[in-house]
């Protein structure tokens, strides 16, 4: 036979709180509930005229009716039909009026999952209908003297569904209130059979209360026997195991027809499980005090929540590792109130990027956790990423400064990347820590990563420590146009590693690699070397003017022996140190101020060209560009690219172009690869060119054809 549905009609506002109900009810077999919602009170009070509600969830605070008044509203028209309370966390106080009045229960809202939840209503429907039943019982046999127990069948078959002890007190004629009946749910929360109290008076059962609890009950008690009026406490009862359990009583006194309170009825409820879930619940709903995010604790809740939802319906979703690109630095260079600012401004921006059914939490400095609880397709999940990816290219505005910051993401989908929080979470964190290595801003998925990373990675790192014996490296230069005179006035050198299996790896894929495992000395010390030993050929074939550029990586500039091996190269190889360019990044200066400052200077000392590579792409301060000894300015290739189309990218070049002018630095211009570009930069001012339109990176060999041939006067022409 099919179940009757129990109608649970939802008097509720807030879509929010709405949908977590009855998504949570909805997955219930047993019972089967129909969920109905009122958004108004008057709706609701429409609604139940039609007689068929089982149950009601009340939100106190509704747009039509607030407080306690909202209860009473109900409960006066509907004296029949149970209710339980919706309140926010900081509402207890008035929950706890609400029951006193004859509410069922209260729910914390977003606290209760399913089961707390399917048993609260189920309780409170068989609770309201045994206390109907108590009354009804008692009007009709009120003279009567023989125990409940004794009389009536019915009656103890419905006390015995019960998941509380039902019981009753009687005034006796001494004056003492005598336990007239108790039902033997009391044995499963005292350990005790209902015998032990059955006909003795209150303090036998009052000897079972944790002392600090007990003034708590018998004022209750009292009040409630001088008022004739309902009671409703929680204290905690000793378990025969010597364990304690926290009850919930909820009483009534009840009077004869001259008005004298003879019987107190009540129902005693184990709560235990749900006092230790509301505290598990309190330490969930902290919040991060910087961003208001939910806290880590909470966000494992929602993912074990979406998790368990995914693995019921075969469906899949996604967890996002997210980390700042160089918070550190921003953090170091501008101080931690503009660095919790940016924290603010992010968490501000993932919000609007994301939907409200996703979960942002930060778990440190600039590193978020994000759970994207149900995605149609893996690629969606790729598809939040670059979303947002993309809203990190504008910049944050704090303190009407506008910063820029990207971030790197890593992604591991459930079920397919673990099952368990905890290692989605670490799965996701290492793909983010991967999309770090391979150049950051950008995402990484899991499962790629790591399926192919760890092999193929083995292999490159083994390879690459025996690229430099077995002669494997190369290096081009791509020449660099100086807009000024026309004429190509130095070169940059980059390596290039042919490998005898894999083919041609660029260097953005080993650089990084050589970086984490040391290689990187020994490789930067084989360019330098042999870009210098070239520079030495050309000089003699009569290129006395061109420079070479060399570029550094932030490893290598924090190696303590740098400012020696650099000496000692030029010294063997006896070139000029103004002929040497030295390129390091934005970010590896930014990185390790004090240190590199020194570094900086005594390479300037030895006389060497220095060149900020990539210029845009990290936070710089202009106040430091102005103390460090450097030359040149590269402007990023990204700047360069869309300039001609995007009139923000063109404002920065010409920012950064007026700006190193001020400063008296030169500026090279990377990636240039169009006619437009090169005419947008002339009216720029901007002093030199490098990119496709001259030249690709090219053998040294190459090198004295192109700047015989002329090509240059072409593209200037
Ligand atoms: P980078 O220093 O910014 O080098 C410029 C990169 O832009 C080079 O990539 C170059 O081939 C590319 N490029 C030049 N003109 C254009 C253009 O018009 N359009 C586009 N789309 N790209 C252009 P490459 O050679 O792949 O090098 C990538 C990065 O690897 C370099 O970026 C540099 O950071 C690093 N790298 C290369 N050689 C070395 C080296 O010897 N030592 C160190 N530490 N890093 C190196
Ligand atoms: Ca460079
Ligand atoms: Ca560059």
């Amino acid at each position: 036979m099919e179940k009757k549905p129990v109608k649970v009609l939802v008097i509720e506002d807030d879509p929010n709180y709405f949908i977590l109900v009855n998504e949570r009810l909805s997955l219930s077999h047993d019972p089967v509930f129909e969920i109905i919602r009122s958004k108004h009170m008057q709706s609701g009070l429409e609604r139940l005229k039609d007689g068929d509600i089982d149950i009601v969830l009340l939100d106190l605070m509704l747009p039509d009716s607030e407080g306690i008044h909202s209860f009473t509203t109900v409960h006066n028209a509907f004296p029949s039909v149970p209710v339980i309370i919706l309140t926010s966390v900081d509402d207890d106080e008035l929950a706890g009026r609400a029951i006193g009045l004859g509410a069922q229960d209260y729910l914390t809202k977003g606290s209760f999952d399913r089961e707390l939840l399917v048993k609260s209503i189920c309780y409170a429907i068989s609770r309201h209908k045994v206390q109907a039943e108590l009354q009804k019982y008692y009007q009709e046999n009120e003279r009567s003297k023989q125990t409940l127990q004794d009389r009536d069948e019915r009656f103890r078959s419905l006390v015995s569904n019960i998941p509380g002890a039902v019981y009753r007190y009687t005034l006796e004629q001494s004056n003492k209130w005598n336990m007239e009946f108790i039902s033997d749910m009391i044995m499963a929360i005292s350990g005790l059979p209902s015998s032990v109290f059955i006909d003795r008076t209150i303090d036998a059962y009052f000897e079972r209360v944790l002392p600090q609890d007990l003034p708590l009950l018998q004022e209750a008690f009292r009040k409630a026997v001088k008022e004739g009026s309902l009671f409703s406490v929680d204290y905690r009862i000793r378990h025969s195991s010597g364990d304690f359990r926290w009850v919930h009583d909820q009483g009534r006194a009840i009077q004869n027809t001259e008005g004298k309170v003879t019987h107190v009825d009540g129902v005693i409820s184990d709560i235990t499980e749900r006092t230790r879930e509301k505290e598990r619940f309190k330490q969930l709903v902290s919040y991060d005090s910087l961003t208001s995010l939910p806290n880590r604790e909470l966000f494992v809740d929602r993912l074990d929540q979406a998790i368990g939802q995914a693995r019921r319906k075969k469906e899949i979703g996604a967890v996002l590792a997210l980390d700042l690109d160089h918070f550190k630095r921003i953090n170091d260079t501008l101080g931690h109130t503009i660095g919790d600012q940016l924290i603010k401004a992010v968490s501000v921006r993932l919000q609007k990027t994301l939907f409200d059914s996703d979960t942002i939490t930060r778990i440190s400095g600039g590193t978020f956790i994000i759970l994207l609880p149900r995605i149609v397709k893996a690629d969606h999940a790729e598809n939040v990423a670059n979303k947002i990816l993309m809203a990190f290219k504008a910049p944050f505005l704090i303190h009407q400064h506008e910063l820029f910051t990207a971030c790197s993401i890593g992604i591991a989908l459930f079920p397919n990347d673990g099952e368990a929080s905890d290692i989605l979470i670490k799965n996701a964190d290492a793909a983010m820590h991967i999309a770090k290595e391979r150049g950051k801003d950008r995402f990484q998925l899991y499962s790629s990563a790591i399926a192919n990373n760890s092999f193929e990675r083995l292999v490159l790192e083994n390879s690459l420590r025996r690229a430099l014996d077995r002669d494997e490296f190369r290096l081009y230069y791509q020449p660099q146009l100086d807009l000024r005179t026309g004429k190509s006035i130095g070169v940059e050198a980059l390596i290039r590693w042919q490998h005898p299996d894999l083919g041609f790896i660029p260097p953005m894929e080993f650089i990084p690699i050589a970086e984490e495992t040391g290689l990187i000395h020994s490789i930067g010390e084989w360019v330098l070397k042999t870009a210098c030993e070239q520079k030495k050929i050309w000089d003699q074939q009569g290129f006395k003017y061109l420079r070479v550029s060399v570029n550094l990586s932030a490893r290598q500039f924090h190696y303590a022996n740098l400012v020696e091996m650099i000496d000692s190269v030029i010294k063997k190889t006896g070139i000029d140190p103004q002929d040497l360019d030295l390129e390091l990044t934005e970010s590896t200066i930014m990185e390790h101020l004090e240190e590199t400052t020194e570094t900086l200077r005594k390479l300037k000392d030895m006389g060497t060209h220095i060149s900020i590579d990539d210029f845009g792409t990290g936070y710089s301060s202009l106040m430091y560009l102005k103390t460090f000894p450097i030359d040149t300015i590269k402007i990023d290739k990204s700047f360069v690219k869309d300039m001609t189309t995007d009139s923000d990218d063109q404002a920065i070049t010409q920012a950064i172009i007026s700006m190193a002018h001020s400063l008296k630095l030169d500026v090279v211009a990377e990636g240039v690869e169009t006619k437009e570009q090169l005419e947008l930069l002339k009216s720029q001012n901007c002093d030199i060119i490098q990119g496709y339109l001259f030249s690709r990176p090219i053998p040294a060999d190459d090198i004295p054809p192109l700047l015989l041939n002329g090509a240059a006067k072409k593209i200037l022409a």
